[in-house]
């Protein structure tokens, strides 16, 4: 076991966040995967070559399906090694906090399916275990979320042909797992984190020789902080709902892919569209949620009170020679652009 004698506080926090994960180890190591995996793509702190040994060695113990405690810890161990060598801490525990809850997420729903069948047919049990052993299995050694995914849809899809009579009610739980990995639990009506990548790379790799290119729009809320902080984090979750709606009713209207990046910044991907109209739609949810207050209140039966917000917006466009990560840098860039420009803005990228 690899233990320096005085963990900086960060290491500290990450070795809680890892070790809370023991409500069953299955959901320990479905974090992991999910976040050695993402952190791969999505961490751009990191320098590629360190990412990819991580990686390397992580996949390695994974290889040996040897799921142990032992195991578990190397592991932790080696992630350990990695953070000591790097300082963007903030950002990796905020990746690993994610993925711990939506790997809860869809391990809890898995479950309710799994007990629920159980409970309607004894006889079935066979193929019952068969399915759960399955699931589990397709779990521990598929490659990435879209793979687990589409593989336990595709059991779903064997094991209701199986069971004729309870298809609909299954069906409808298949719907709402899937609805579970796809959109975000708070901000119902946009995509969450896991959509928006797929739909990223899918659209990248597509987008290289459209005309024109894609766009993506990264939006963050101004001084929120505050909003949480003077009106309680019930009213910060009000807010980032209508900002949600804002952006939603918006970007339908041109087919734009409108998700939460994460915690109170929302990306929207938009095709077809030159840079400078992608940067006019961003000006128009803008100046909407500028005309829009929420109402919020400070107590549960307080009275409600207008609170007007403003967001900051970066714009950027995919340029041929570009991954995925490029054109998140470029927009977070425009994004950190009109932030330091005083806010309340929309700032492309080649400004
Ligand atoms: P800036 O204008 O520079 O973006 O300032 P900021 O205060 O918005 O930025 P900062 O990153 O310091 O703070 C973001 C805050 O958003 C911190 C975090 O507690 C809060 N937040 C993140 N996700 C949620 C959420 O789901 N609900 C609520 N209520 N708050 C959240
Ligand atoms: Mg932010
Ligand atoms: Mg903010």
């Amino acid at each position: 076991m690899m233990h320096t004698e005085k963990r900086p506080e960060y290491l500290e926090k990450l070795h809680t966040i890892l070790h809370e994960f023991n409500i069953t180890s299955e959901q320990e190591w479905v974090a992991v995967v999910l976040f050695v995996r993402n952190m791969v793509r999505d961490l751009s702190i990191f320098s590629d070559e360190l990412k990819g040994k991580l990686q390397r060695d992580v996949f390695e113990v994974l290889g040996s399906k040897d799921l142990s405690r032992p195991q578990y810890e190397r592991v932790v161990d080696m992630i350990e090694v990695f953070v000591m060598h790097n300082t963007a801490t903030l950002e990796l525990e905020t990746a690993l906090a994610e993925e711990k809850r939506s790997a809860n997420a869809l391990l809890g729903e898995m479950n309710t399916l799994i007990n629920m069948i159980r409970g309607t047919q004894e006889k079935q049990q066979t193929s019952l275990s068969k399915f759960e052993d399955r699931t589990v299995g397709v779990i521990r050694e598929a490659e990435d979320r879209s793979v687990i995914l589409s593989r336990v849809r595709q059991m779903f899809k064997e094991l209701v042909a199986e069971f004729q009579e309870e298809t609909r009610e299954w069906e409808s739980l298949a719907t709402e797992l899937q609805r579970t990995a796809t959109f975000d639990p708070l901000l119902t009506e946009l995509y969450n984190r896991r959509a928006f990548d797929a739909a990223l790379i899918k659209t990248v790799r597509n987008g290289r020789n459209q005309t024109p290119p894609p766009t993506l729009m990264m939006i963050d809320v101004d001084k929120f902080k505050r909003v949480n902080d003077e009106w309680g984090h019930q009213s910060g979750d009000d807010v980032l709902k209508a900002l949600a709606r804002i952006v939603n009713s918006q970007s339908i209207q041109y087919n734009g892919f409108a998700a939460r990046y994460g915690g109170e910044e929302l990306v929207v991907l938009v095709k077809g569209m030159d840079q400078a109209t992608a940067c006019l739609k961003a000006e128009a949810i803008r100046v909407d949620v500028e005309r829009h207050p929420v109402p919020v209140r400070r107590d549960t039966d307080g009275p409600r009170t207008p609170l007007s917000f403003t967001v900051s917006i970066g714009v950027a466009q995919l340029k041929p020679d570009w991954g995925p990560g490029d054109l998140l840098r470029a927009s977070d860039k425009a994004l950190y652009r009109a932030k330091a420009a005083g806010r309340n803005k929309v700032v492309a990228h080649w400004e």
